[in-house]
């Protein structure tokens, strides 16, 4: 998937995950978009990778998927009192990889790749439609989607960058999802924590 999807789907899973796990909503959710930044990975051997291309086979973080989803584990054993929140970070790497390996079934086609969006968007709606605070959530789920999805559009499709021409497309991504990330902190950070 494609950033405004794997953001969407994080804080979905947050949101589902966080009473479960008995950890609270908003530390999981940050953990779970930065989770997200293995796609920094992408910089490294950008040249290999047109924006369809099957992340497994082409970048570090994601070759070694396996080792970083025991790693996360091995640290849910050492660090106790973490516990909770670090299997909530195994869980959003694993839906991370897993909607990679989806994006790479439908070889990224865009309509199944924007459909996902839309029903991440009203699953979010949904989860969220008795929060108080909702309508602030509406409108961060939505520019999220917009404003992402504007940017990277306007690069690759106005501008013709590839992405496999110029790190400018991956990094650009990154820095979206950095900036969604400190955004949500700006608007969300429980006023008593
Ligand atoms: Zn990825």
């Amino acid at each position: 998937m494609y950033l405004a999807g794997h953001l969407l789907a994080s804080i979905t899973l947050a949101k589902i995950a966080h009473k479960p796990l008995k950890v609270g909503f908003f530390p999981l959710a940050i953990a779970a978009m930065a989770v997200n930044l293995i796609d920094a990975d992408h910089l490294v051997y950008y040249y290999r990778d047109s924006g369809v291309g099957n992340s497994f086979l082409l970048h570090p973080l994601h070759q070694t998927w396996a080792f970083l989803g025991l790693a996360v584990c091995m640290l849910a054993l050492v660090l106790k009192t973490w516990q909770n929140l670090i299997f909530g970070i195994f869980f959003a790497l694993m839906l991370h990889y897993g909607l990679d390996l989806l994006g790479n079934l439908v070889n990224y086609n865009l309509e199944f790749v924007l459909g996902f969006e839309v029903l991440c968007l009203v699953v979010l709606m949904l989860l969220f439609r008795n929060d108080e605070q909702r309508l602030k959530y509406y409108i961060f789920f939505v520019s999220l989607w917009l404003i992402c999805n504007a940017v990277l559009g306007f690069q690759t499709m106005i501008l013709h960058w590839q992405p496999n021409e110029t790190r400018a497309v991956y990094l650009t991504s990154v820095i979206l999802n950095v900036i969604v990330i400190a955004i949500f902190w700006i608007l969300f950070k429980p006023k008593n924590e």
